[in-house]
């Protein structure tokens, strides 16, 4: 069985984490390969080094050794580096990188300055983080750079555009953003093996994760999108809002913009020319859903690994019901 997973950091690492335990736990029948398609839209360039935030969440998550608390960065990391930089006024200081994980940067940007593209650089650090003995395959949705830049008031009647992490992290998506917009999207193209994981896919999942700055920045690389609406795979997505609230960050701030009712039914809509199944939390039992879209409900809160894994089987579950359907 083919699983094909679009995903942004956190919420999309814990789900896929889930995952993976759910298919070694229950052995679903026969050879499954998962290949996640990580959004790229995050990355941003500090201190002369392209760090990529949700593929990193991606391989710390799987490679157990993800910060827990945070859900992003290496456990039990220092900040020596970050220290030294901020005594020699080197900005920015909003964005913390712990120790072990600028090793991790610095291999990055090593590796791109010597030609590799990311797709190849995310696949050596998947080995070393022992992804494809999981049977998982990380890909980024681009090789071509791309960064979400968010559209803000000036304060003097104009507006301006600050990179999404300025925006996330700096700010607290604080300021009120008037649109996102992705610089490079358009002359994007999806990375190798993206367009055919969507198509040749059993299965194919929108985990928990931002609806607008994770899913629907991959969702943006030309063709992608079309894919998802043309494979003959059920895509079954899982809800990142639960009782109207993001679980986590700031997906009400990146709704508002859109005129996006921040709600189960308000992220299925904008998935609803490709979406078959979804799932919502108890709380959201009866939401609304686009026409043609089965909906179910469970409890929707990752609180552990065993917590994703029931969350992913059901997916699973729902999808392996639409195919026979279909059939
Ligand atoms: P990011 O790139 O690190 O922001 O992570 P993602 O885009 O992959 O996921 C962020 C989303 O995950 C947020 O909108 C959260 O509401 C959602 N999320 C986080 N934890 C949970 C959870 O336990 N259950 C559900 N249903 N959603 C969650
Ligand atoms: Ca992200």
């Amino acid at each position: 069985m083919q699983i094909t997973v679009l995903s942004g950091g956190v919420g999309g690492a814990r789900f896929v984490r889930g995952l993976v335990h759910a298919l070694s736990r229950d052995g679903v029948e026969g050879d499954h390969r998962v290949t996640v398609v990580g959004n790229t839209g995050d990355d941003i360039t500090l201190f002369g080094l392209r760090v990529c935030p949700d593929l990193d969440s991606l391989l710390y998550t799987l490679g157990g050794a993800v910060d827990e608390g945070q859900g992003w960065g290496r456990e039990e990391d220092s900040r020596r580096v970050m220290d030294e930089l901020g005594a020699l006024g080197v900005q920015p200081q909003w964005f913390g990188l712990g120790d072990k994980d600028l090793g991790t940067h610095v291999a990055r940007s090593l590796w791109l300055s010597q030609g590799a593209t990311l797709s190849e650089v995310t696949a050596r650090l998947a080995a070393r983080w022992g992804l494809p003995g999981q049977g998982v395959r990380l890909l980024p949705a681009t090789d071509t750079p791309i960064e979400t830049h968010v559209v803000v008031d000036d304060g003097d009647g104009g507006e301006r555009a600050i990179h999404f992490q300025e925006w996330w992290v700096r700010h607290g998506a604080g300021l009120p953003a008037r649109r996102f917009t992705v610089a490079g999207l358009h002359q994007a193209t999806p990375a190798p093996g993206v367009l055919e994981a969507v198509r040749e896919a059993d299965v194919v999942l929108l985990p928990p994760s931002n609806p607008v700055v994770s899913i629907g920045i991959i969702l943006g690389v030309p063709g992608v999108r079309d894919a998802l609406r043309g494979t003959r795979a059920p895509v079954v997505g899982v809800s990142p809002i639960i009782g109207g609230r993001p679980v986590r960050g700031h997906a009400d701030a990146c709704l508002a913009p859109l005129g996006v009712e921040v709600s189960a039914a308000g992220v299925a809509g904008l998935y609803a020319d490709l979406l078959d199944g979804w799932l919502v939390d108890d709380a959201d039992a009866g939401s609304a859903s686009p026409a043609r879209v089965t909906v179910r409900h469970l409890d929707l809160l990752m609180r552990d690994t065993e917590g994703a894994a029931r969350i992913a089987g059901a997916a699973l579950d729902l999808a392996r019901d639409l195919s026979a359907d279909a059939r």
